[in-house]
């Protein structure tokens, strides 16, 4: 068996040692004598599992009490269209901030369901940057604002986190959840596939403040109603019982690398690095305002795309997988998330440089 350096943006590379670990598990789950995917979900071995599961995610992210964590399906998709009709609270409006591919898609649902306030958008600058905070236009009428933290197709990631007052802030952190410490207090709502940095796909993790329970639209299906998942620890129908275990090993792999803040300098570390050989090199560039550079997906395009075939080709041939850049906007893309070890990213940036100097 030989794996490769899997630079795909999700799903994504996930830490070996989660893997064997399901594997030594898969047929009996710590001597239950099943696999965790043939436990009833209301059982005492699946209960154990998800118990850990969540307290371990609350640890990591230090999810204050007032706070609820769901675990649900559909996607991150799938909250485009929730969270209006989960926390318009009566209101018409939301405001929406678009910074790329992805916040895009999310107004777009956001739109079937209230007017959408464009507080701000750097789609002048083809998504390479974040609007200036300052310049944001926040109706006093609107019910949240939304952002996403990382643009995971244009390789876009806010620095801080915007300071709107009192509007209720709503993030879409799907692939750069678990990447960086940060203070979820600032947060109404935070969401997040979990195949960039938690698992594989088929669950989304949903942090809400207990202020934007209950005020869920009579219309939305019981098992995308925050409240009633809340309430039934997100098991009101069959969960994605064997992702949610998966996700849970995750968890406890990001808590023997140190937590976030142990995972945080790693990440600092690999994406310097790659920028840095970038920068200095004449046959690549990354078109992103550096304040604002992704520490988790780094895209780059070669000066001759007619390369591309050529070093994608190579790149493969090297072990170095999954590299094309997003269908919408070409070159390439390194996805270094979490489970991308700096040796990966090594050896990319060794396999750019000796590419370079042959073509
Ligand atoms: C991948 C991704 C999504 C879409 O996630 P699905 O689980 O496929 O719905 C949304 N937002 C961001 C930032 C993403 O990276």
């Amino acid at each position: 068996m030989s794996r490769v350096f899997n630079f795909s943006a999700g799903p994504s590379t996930l830490p070996v040692e989660v893997l064997e670990q399901a594997r030594q598990e898969m047929l009996d789950w710590q001597g239950s004598g099943m696999s965790v995917m043939e436990m009833s979900h209301r059982g005492k071995h699946f209960m154990a599992i998800a118990e850990a599961m969540k307290n371990d995610l609350i640890e990591l992210l230090a999810i204050p009490a007032n706070y609820q964590v769901l675990f649900l399906q559909g996607g991150a998709s799938a909250q485009f269209a929730l969270i209006p009709q989960n926390i318009l609270n009566g209101k018409t409006k939301a405001a929406y901030v678009n910074t790329g591919a992805w916040s895009t898609s999310a107004i777009k649902e956001a739109g079937k369901y209230c007017e959408v306030q464009l507080s701000a958008s750097a789609e002048t600058s083809g998504f390479t940057t974040v609007p200036t905070l300052n310049t944001w236009q926040i109706d006093s009428d609107a019910a949240y604002l939304h952002y996403t933290s990382n643009e995971t197709i244009h390789g876009v990631e806010f620095s801080e986190i915007p300071d709107v007052a009192d509007i209720p802030l709503v993030c879409d952190m799907s692939s750069n959840i678990l990447s960086r410490q940060f203070d979820v207090s600032r947060f109404g709502l935070i969401y997040a596939g979990a195949q960039k940095n938690m698992g594989p796909s088929g669950v989304t993790v949903v942090i809400v403040r207990d202020d934007l329970l209950g005020l869920t639209q009579d219309t939305v299906p019981s098992v995308f109603n925050y409240q009633l998942q809340a309430k039934s620890d997100s098991m009101l129908n069959t969960p994605a019982t064997y992702n949610w275990y998966l996700l849970g090993l995750v968890l406890q792999w990001s808590k023997r690398q140190g937590g976030l803040a142990a995972i945080e300098q790693t990440n600092i570390r690999k994406a310097q690095k790659l920028y840095q050989a970038i920068d200095a090199s004449v046959l690549y560039r990354n078109p992103v305002d550096p304040e604002y550079r992704s520490r988790m997906n780094v895209p780059f395009v070669l000066a001759d795309a007619g390369l591309d075939k050529e070093f994608l080709r190579l790149a493969d041939a090297a072990g170095l997988s999954s590299l094309p850049g997003h269908r919408s906007v070409g070159g390439m893309r390194a996805s270094i998330y979490n489970a991308m070890s700096e040796a990966g990213v090594d050896a990319l940036i060794d396999f750019m440089a000796e590419f370079e100097r042959t073509h």
